[in-house]
């Protein structure tokens, strides 16, 4: 492996889409591991009630087990929820469990119920011994509190565009929520990234898929597309992830690669976060 170069401050990102099945569990996952081998300390949030994220970085369900639920209605701290992953030794975990669907209610009539995690992540990474490089926050398929939670606890979205037919349709809507999120919460947030997954170099379609994100969104999407392949979808269900499981094989690699270049635009991404901020 080779050590990529390391965030001048902690990147905070969350990994977000509304539609499901477009590749944002297995993109924080992978992402994580990548960046995990490669020399970074990772923390990964799991902010879906469904959990997949905490079973792929190998939480065991067990009734008494600390997870983001605790956290957002403030029971118990980041510091206490984490826990080791099973793929990666400098890679942590806060698992979701099905609780965390009840939260939106249970919170509803807080004045502050979109800053929970902010004001939880804030302070654990204020007094964290460790110092994370990376906080990747896996968001449930919504629009609702909890991804509310996490884009006003993180300063960078990255987008999964999956390589299908109507692949930007529901991206306005995605586009429009951060605007407003920028607008009353958080004046840090930026789109960094956006990174097509399930690629599909047979096809025509994925070609104009991938053309149609880079016209639009040139200095966001990434060069490294993500293929579909089966081994990334089995991975999970080995307790592993793709980088782990076929090392050599064209999922691993490709993660790997996203990886590499987000790492390589930190300062950039950086810059961007700090001139949003200073233009309100
Ligand atoms: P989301 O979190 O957006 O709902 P997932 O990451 O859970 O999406 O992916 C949805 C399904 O597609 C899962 O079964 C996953 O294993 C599979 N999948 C994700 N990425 C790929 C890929 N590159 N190739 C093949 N299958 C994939
Ligand atoms: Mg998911």
């Amino acid at each position: 492996n080779v050590v990529f170069p390391k965030p001048p401050q902690t990147r905070l990102i969350a990994v977000a889409n509304q539609k499901g099945g477009v590749g944002k569990t297995t993109t924080a996952v992978n992402l994580a591991a990548a960046l995990a081998e490669n020399g970074a300390q990772v923390l990964v949030i799991d902010m879906d009630p469904q959990g997949n994220a905490s079973t792929a970085l190998g939480a065991q369900r067990t009734h008494d087990m600390a997870t983001t639920y605790d956290v957002i209605e403030g029971r118990i701290g980041i510091g206490q929820a984490k826990r080791p992953s099973t793929v990666f030794p400098t890679l942590d975990l806060v698992p979701a469990s099905i609780d965390l669907s009840g939260t939106e209610l249970e919170v509803a009539n807080l004045p502050e119920r979109n800053l929970l995690l902010n004001r939880a992540l804030s302070q654990f990474l204020a007094e964290s011994q460790v110092h994370y490089d990376y906080v990747i926050v896996d968001c449930p398929p919504s629009l609702g509190l909890l991804v509310l939670n996490a884009m006003c606890a993180v300063t960078e979205v990255l987008i999964p565009v999956q390589a299908e037919y109507y692949a930007l349709e529901g991206l306005q809507q995605l586009l429009h929520t951060i605007e407003l999120v920028q607008e009353n919460y958080n004046r840090s947030l930026i789109v960094s990234t956006m990174l097509i997954t399930m690629y599909d170099r047979r096809t025509l379609l994925s070609r104009e898929v991938y053309d149609e994100v880079k016209e639009h969104y040139p200095q966001i999407v990434l060069k490294t597309t993500i293929p579909r392949s089966v081994k990334i979808s089995e991975a999970p269900s080995f307790g592993e992830s793709i980088i782990s499981y076929d090392p050599r094989g064209a999922g691993a690699i490709s993660y790997s690669e996203a990886a590499l270049e987000i790492a390589e635009r930190s300062k950039r991404v950086l810059n961007m976060i700090s001139k949003k901020q200073s233009s309100w």
